[in-house]
């Protein structure tokens, strides 16, 4: 065996987990909450879902102030630009790019003016139609500033609002016509509206604080600027918060449910409730399951920051064998992306994780983690284990191994970096260094909601798309379209 690794690690986390995919926040307020301060608390909670931009627009009765970068929302924003943000409603997004480039240009929100004031759009999600939309509205004559869905979205409203008496009436017959995934907020002159596609890919909810109202991609933003949970956004539901209160819209088309499992396997914070399960319950249920499948002796669980502790618990609780802290992660290392050189990226991934030894010594470890992309990240913390001293580790993978890409907006690598597409499950155990190794059964995702989701999405793991996919070849007939202009 070879543990070519010291114990201080070498490790590039990132590479391991796929990229996370956008989070969406707005208010409504009453007039006793500020908007532009409330918009960044919740931000800051759903900054787990995109670390590569962010913005915040705010309305002052329909003229739009609009502050947005690139980079972490406590770096973006400060008291300064806050105090600027006034107005009556706000939206904000933080950003990680699944389509369209990691540029300024395609940081969100959008702000748009039209024929009927101005537009503001957070949206997280992938259209599976965008090149074709984008196609066809170019020759139509239309004049694109980002590469990213979401303004190709807000043509497709802009257009059906021209023939609309609302702007959720345009909302709804623009729907039919983008096809994929979109949970978004949209800030209109007098209204904030949020939308969830038809398949409901992606959360969203609704919240209150006194009389504002709130929507948030999950609810531990909602906690975090101190708003009462009130529901989800139901999927191909609009609803809208205006000086009237709250009311809803349903697009006619149903559809099966399709809600993003990998949302409670990794991408959503562990205190979230996301369609009215616990993400904490849904990953522990996880380890449980584990436990039941491939059963060990062991004489400790321990679990990979973040997700795979939750499910660490939940083995531990259905095993018996006690957990216990086994790996510490550094939480003050910044994104590694900004790092000028690829020496000093590789430094700062290289001190993220590390063993604790005084723990691990001795010891037969099983091993909770989230989900195995290359496949890399995993042999190096194995062997990392071993450097400090376990004797033995069993890796547990809560979720079942990756075939196939996502088109409904996580960033899943293609088919030939995804090591589960190339190696057999026992073979990519022997390449992890490890004693033993077993996922998650895919008729056990089931499980781990609890029986209690009436449909989700698992296609990357079991190939069965609930909706189209785009046309493979459809984005290199003319990759102009998807082009960002180059800002120096
Ligand atoms: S394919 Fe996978 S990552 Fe994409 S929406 Fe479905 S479950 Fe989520």
């Amino acid at each position: 065996m070879n543990h070519s690794c010291g114990k201080q690690f070498a490790l590039d986390f990132e590479e391991e987990h796929p990229g996370e995919e956008c989070g969406v926040f707005g208010i409504f307020s009453d007039g006793t909450v500020n908007p532009a301060y409330t918009v960044y608390n919740g931000l800051l909670a759903l900054q787990h879902r995109g670390q590569e931009s962010c913005g915040i627009a705010v309305s002052d009765r329909g003229v739009i102030s609009c502050s947005k970068d690139m980079g972490l929302v406590s770096e973006t924003f400060n008291h300064r630009i806050l105090e600027d943000l006034v107005g009556q409603m706000a939206v904000g997004h933080v950003r990680y790019s699944t389509a369209g480039a990691s540029v300024r240009e395609n940081a969100q929100p959008l702000v748009m003016r039209y024929i009927k004031g101005t537009l503001a759009i957070a949206h997280n999600g992938n259209l599976t139609n965008a090149y074709e939309l984008r196609q066809l509205l170019a020759r139509q004559g239309c004049i694109f500033q980002t590469t990213i869905d979401t303004e190709v979205i807000a043509y497709m409203i802009a257009r059906e609002r021209v023939n609309s008496h609302s702007i959720e009436e345009a909302i709804r017959r623009a729907m039919p016509k983008i096809h994929g995934a979109y949970s978004m907020i949209i800030m209109s002159p007098q209204k904030l509206i949020a939308v969830r596609d038809p398949h409901g890919f992606r959360p969203l909810c609704v919240g209150r604080i006194n009389q504002s109202w709130v929507f948030a991609s999950e609810t531990c933003a909602l906690d975090a600027c101190g708003a009462e949970f009130i529901r989800d956004v139901e999927p191909g539901e609009i609803v809208i918060a205006d000086a009237k209160g709250l009311h809803s819209i349903r697009d006619p088309v149903s559809v099966k449910k399709s809600l993003c499992i990998f949302e409670y396997i990794y991408f959503a914070r562990t205190d979230s409730i996301i369609d009215g399960i616990s993400v904490y319950d849904a990953r522990r249920r996880a380890g449980r399951l584990l436990a039941r499948q491939k059963p060990v002796d062991a004489d400790m669980v321990i679990g990979v920051p973040e997700s795979g502790v939750d499910a660490a618990i939940g083995y531990s609780e259905e095993s018996g064998i006690p957990y216990q802290k086994g790996i510490v992660k550094n939480t003050y290392i910044g994104r590694t992306f900004i790092k000028p050189s690829q020496l000093e990226r590789e430094r700062s991934v290289r001190i993220k994780l590390n063993a604790l030894s005084s723990s691990v010594r001795g010891k037969r470890i099983v091993m909770l983690d989230d989900s195995i992309v290359r496949g890399t990240t995993c042999a190096r913390i194995v062997s990392m284990l071993k450097e400090s001293g376990a004797k033995e580790v069993h890796l547990r993978i809560a979720s079942p191994p990756f075939l196939w890409p996502c088109y409904y907006g996580t960033d899943i690598p293609s088919k030939n970096e995804l090591v589960a597409c190339k190696y057999s499950v026992e073979e990519i155990g022997k390449k992890s260094y490890a004693d033993s190794i077993d996922f998650l059964h895919l008729e056990n995702l089931k499980k781990m909601l609890g029986g209690q989701c009436s449909g989700f999405c698992d296609a990357c793991f079991s190939g069965k798309y609930p909706a189209e996919v785009p046309d493979p070849l459809a984005a290199q007939k003319d990759d102009d379209y998807f082009t960002p202009i180059r800002r120096l």
